[in-house]
């Protein structure tokens, strides 16, 4: 098992090499220079996060690795190969795409994410799940945002690799994102010794909103401080710096909302401020109050619900304080 590990890492740094060598060195894929020029990536970046090109054609990388004298079967168990369905042999999965290697806090590149570069779909394309990658363990840009968050104790949590690669690029090193999946526990496990407070920016639309809600609760259940910094309707974190700048950006994270405020904000917004309106907010804070784990954190933000709503906190506390235990 460890030296199918192994094998699998050196074949994802060879494969690393390749999509690298193609995109900075085959001077064919101009398209995929212009796009990156384009979008704000400029030449340090591209070699920082070692971004690539998965050229067009069937087994450009099949080729490449076999010659590096790595078998079918292995490439295929690395999830960059796929097998063909009428004939015998495999084909690239990764075809006329730009490549982000996805880097573990070892350095290791455990998998690899493609994008296409215009509108077609699917718009991302991940490596599968494999021996050395899961990705409801791994957070893109980890390894990149490691140094300054410990140094600022505060990570930036966002959706997509060009929010985590933006914001870089702008002097915001401490981001991270998730691979286009939902927050798990390890993630946070992977933040928690690192920082002291994670700051969701997720992209302001439905769907935004929704896994900003989602994560805040698994984020309180490890008794994380999280702030939810809302950006203008129809930003991502990368269209907002580009568009603006970091200043602003920042400024903008010197507002953040603290996790509880955001969700109670959305449920006013939802619901209103009328007598049933209030009983339904306090249905919706139900859930994310419990997820405290910190009895202290909790009953503080029972309070400000309760000023907020202008009900009795002790009675709040009766509907919400003891919910996390099972009835008997
Ligand atoms: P871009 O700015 O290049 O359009 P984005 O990062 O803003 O990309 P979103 O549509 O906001 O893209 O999606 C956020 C993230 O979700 C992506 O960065 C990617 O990791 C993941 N994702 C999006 N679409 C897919 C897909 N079809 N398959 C797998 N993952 C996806
Ligand atoms: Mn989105
Ligand atoms: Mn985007
Ligand atoms: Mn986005």
């Amino acid at each position: 098992r460890m030296y199918e590990r192994e094998q699998l890492i050196r074949i994802n740094k060879e494969a690393g090499q390749f999509f690298y060598n193609e995109l900075t060195q085959n001077k064919v894929h101009t398209e995929a220079s212009s796009y990156l020029n384009h979008r704000g990536i400029n030449q340090e970046i591209i070699d920082k996060f070692l971004i690539g090109f998965a050229p067009q054609g069937w087994d450009n990388l099949l080729r490449y690795l076999s010659n590096k004298g790595f078998s079918p079967a292995i490439i295929h168990k690395a999830g960059l190969i796929i097998p063909r369905t009428n004939s015998t042999g495999y084909y690239d999965r990764f075809r006329n795409r730009i490549i982000f290697p996805i880097i573990n806090i070892q350095g290791q590149i455990t998998g690899f994410g493609g994008r296409v570069l215009d509108n077609s779909l699917p718009k991302y394309l991940n490596s599968p799940e494999t021996p050395v990658f899961n990705k409801s363990r791994t957070l893109y840009g980890i390894n990149t945002a490691r140094q300054k968050s410990r140094e600022t104790g505060i990570v930036y949590m966002t959706e997509g690799y060009f929010d985590v690669i933006s914001l870089y690029s702008h002097g915001i090193e401490n981001t991270v994102a998730t691979l286009g999946t939902s927050l798990t526990d390890e993630h946070v496990r992977l933040l928690k010794g690192m920082v002291r407070q994670v700051i969701l920016v997720f992209d302001s639309d439905q769907a935004g909103v929704r896994a900003a809600a989602r994560s805040i609760e698994i984020f309180c259940k490890q008794n994380m401080d999280i702030k939810v910094l809302i950006l203008p309707e129809g930003h991502d974190p990368d269209s907002f710096i580009r568009e603006f700048n970091s200043d602003k950006f920042k400024k903008k994270s010197e507002n953040a909302k603290h996790a509880m405020s955001f969700l109670t904000d959305e449920a006013v917004k939802k619901h209103g401020m009328s007598v049933e309106a209030r009983l339904r907010i306090i249905e919706d804070m139900k859930n994310p109050l419990t997820s405290i784990n910190d009895p202290v954190a909790r009953s503080l933000y029972i309070r400000e619900l309760a000023e907020r709503l202008g009900v009795d906190e002790a009675m709040l506390l009766q509907r919400i304080g003891h919910s996390n235990f099972a009835p008997p």
